[in-house]
């Protein structure tokens, strides 16, 4: 049975302020429930604080990104140990925007992948494929060469240690979701993936996530889906009501 995840990415968006209101609004008004779990990502500047107004909760935090060396001179980054240290459990590794908007390699973001559970963090790793590479018939190519990637080295045990999001470029922050099915198609790939690297009770048991304009309005077509096991929402998690009616929806 795999336990959904509403996972929200604030992206480099909101005050100080703002973010401690809308974590508190979080922790008051989402039940704490067995079925559904439910994950913050503030920026890299807010997770102490954050981290401090959950922590009696089974709110989970997690970093945006994380660099794959623990320390050195590595001017800007942030590593595993630091996340950990500050009280995260997860980490987003791989998001388009890093890999498209900085360059990241997936050779980079297995690394991260490593560093991450090397330190007790979840990884959440993000794959997708961009719209001219749906449009070239290219997303199980895509797809399948991100989750290869991403996944190099790992054994049984480091999977059963991560969650995958599949967000089609296309979808993030455009008010255009993926229709459902589409959607459960490549949760689908990525599941037969994860079968022949692994085994049936990994690929059984992991969860894998949809991103891409979740709204309250869509995630029951999506999380009715039966590969779907919960959503990273960006732009509809910066709004406590929006939020929690997703985690409701999840549920
Ligand atoms: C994301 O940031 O991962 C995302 C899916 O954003 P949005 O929900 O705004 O499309």
């Amino acid at each position: 049975m795999r336990i959904p995840l509403a996972a929200g990415n604030w992206k480099m968006n909101l005050s100080r302020d703002e973010a401690i209101a809308l974590a508190q609004a979080i922790k008051e008004q989402a039940s704490d429930s067995q079925r559904v779990d439910v994950l913050l990502c503030p920026p890299a500047v807010y997770l102490d604080a954050v981290c401090k107004i959950v922590e009696d909760t089974l709110i989970g935090v997690g970093s945006q990104d994380v660099f794959w060396q623990p320390e050195g001179a590595y001017t800007g980054e942030i590593s595993a140990p630091m996340v950990r240290g500050m009280g995260c459990s997860y980490s987003i590794v791989g998001h388009s925007e890093r890999r498209h908007l900085f360059g990241e390699t997936d050779e980079e973001v297995n690394w991260k992948v490593k560093a991450a559970q090397q330190n007790d963090l979840t990884p959440i790793l993000c794959v997708g494929e961009l719209l001219e590479e749906r449009q070239a018939k290219q997303t199980d190519k895509v797809i399948t060469r991100q989750v290869e990637a991403g996944l190099e080295d790992l054994d049984a045990d480091d999977v059963l240690n991560l969650i995958i999001a599949y967000e089609p470029v296309w979808a993030i922050g455009t008010g255009e979701v993926a229709r459902p099915d589409q959607a459960n198609e490549v949760h689908g790939l990525i599941r037969s993936i994860l079968q022949d690297r692994y085994d049936t009770s990994i690929s059984n048991g992991m969860r894998i996530i949809y991103g891409g304009s979740v709204k309250p309005d869509n995630i029951a077509g999506l999380i009715a889906q039966s590969e779907i096991d919960g959503a990273l929402v960006g732009g509809a998690s910066l709004k406590a009501d929006s939020f929690l009616e997703i985690i409701e929806g999840c549920a």
